[in-house]
């Protein structure tokens, strides 16, 4: 077989952005050293952000989204990894300016890919980018200091990937976990990820702009930025750490040092996308292992290459609930 099915990202002449499910050569592919046979991939804030030219994360159009993918090798110039071996890759460059999952085949360089043993490939792609990234917060704020013993640990943007990823990985590993969530529909299904107390972005940010708030939290999961940050680093207990991994509200913190200087809070920064191979092998180690949350199959949402262009809508809005998985 010489081409493949993809996702197309085009950008017309008027600079509109345009998504197509067209057949591709397999020739149209960057050099690499892994050819894979993408089974699944899923659905992330950055590929909307890719499929929508967002040129922060994809400059070059026609280009096929998909930072994550998980498939056969079926063919490889790297000893490491052979034909009918089962992997993954996430981050680096793929699907940003690297043809990525979001089409059957990709061509990527052997220091990319991730040889599963553990997890299925459905499994690792569930978990994805996002999960993987809520594992990095979770793994830095242990390192950091975080114990078990009655911590409660606050996760924003609580339904979403990196949250309900978040909220199920706190609780499998023994935290009390409390959500902030925009979505009061979704009390139930984060409470049965394990979520002790769900609350509104209304009721975390109510009083929210005094200086300093009251001591809570453990720790932070944050993966939506701006004021919802801040509110959070301010109510850290003396000595705990926030951890910083999204945007989706803002960039920008609205900030003062008062909370590090007066409680010696931790902002810590997570990046899952250059980390090194080595380190993302040992995170997908113990995601496959110890790190495995049993609510897994409850965060899937099943989006069919077909129906990804209206699930990329559903997450801009802020809409998306659990794990897009997308099946190839
Ligand atoms: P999702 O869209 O799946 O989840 C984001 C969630 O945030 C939404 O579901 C919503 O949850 C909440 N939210 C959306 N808009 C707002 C808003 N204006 N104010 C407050 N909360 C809001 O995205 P992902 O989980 O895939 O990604 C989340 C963020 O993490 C993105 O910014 C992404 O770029 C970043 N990220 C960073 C990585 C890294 O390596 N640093 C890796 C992966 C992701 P609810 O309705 O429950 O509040």
């Amino acid at each position: 077989m010489t081409t493949f099915t993809a996702l197309l990202v085009e950008k017309d002449s008027a600079g509109k952005f345009t998504r197509s499910i067209v057949e591709r050569d397999i020739g149209s592919l960057p050099d690499g050293d892994v050819l894979i046979d993408v089974k699944y991939s899923s659905l992330n804030f950055k590929d909307a952000l890719s499929a929508t030219g967002n040129p922060g994360v994809s400059r070059n159009f026609p280009h096929t989204p998909g930072i994550d993918a998980a498939g056969v090798v079926l063919e490889s110039s790297d000893s490491r990894f052979q034909p009918g071996f089962e992997v993954l890759v996430t981050g680096y460059d793929l699907g940003m300016n690297t043809s990525g999952g979001f089409g059957q085949r990709i061509r990527v360089p052997g220091d990319w890919v991730v040889k599963l043993d553990s997890l299925s490939m459905r499994d690792s792609m569930i978990i994805g980018t996002a999960g993987l990234t809520a594992a990095l917060c979770i793994e830095k704020l242990i390192h950091m200091g975080l114990e078990k013993d009655g911590a409660d640990v606050l996760v924003t943007g609580a339904s979403g990937g990196v949250g309900s990823f978040a909220v199920a990985l706190l609780s499998h590993l023994g935290y009390t976990v409390t959500a902030v969530s925009g979505k009061p529909e979704q009390v139930k299904f984060l409470k049965g990820l394990g979520a002790r107390e769900v609350l509104t972005r209304e009721q975390f940010m109510e009083g929210a702009a005094k200086p300093m708030l009251k001591e809570r939290w453990a720790g932070v999961v944050d993966s939506v930025g701006g004021e919802m940050l801040f509110a959070a680093i301010k109510s850290l207990r003396y000595g705990a750490s926030a951890a910083a991994c999204g945007l989706v509200a803002s960039m920008e913190i609205p900030a003062t040092v008062l909370p590090f200087i007066l409680r010696n809070v931790n902002l810590l920064g997570i990046d899952s996308v250059e980390l090194p191979i080595a380190k993302k092998q040992e995170i997908w180690q113990k995601l496959g292992n110890a790190w495995r949350p049993e609510s897994l199959e409850q965060l899937v949402q099943e989006i069919p290459l077909s129906k990804v262009s209206s699930a990329i809508d559903t997450i801009l809005k802020g809409q998306m609930v659990g794990r897009g998985l997308v099946v190839l």
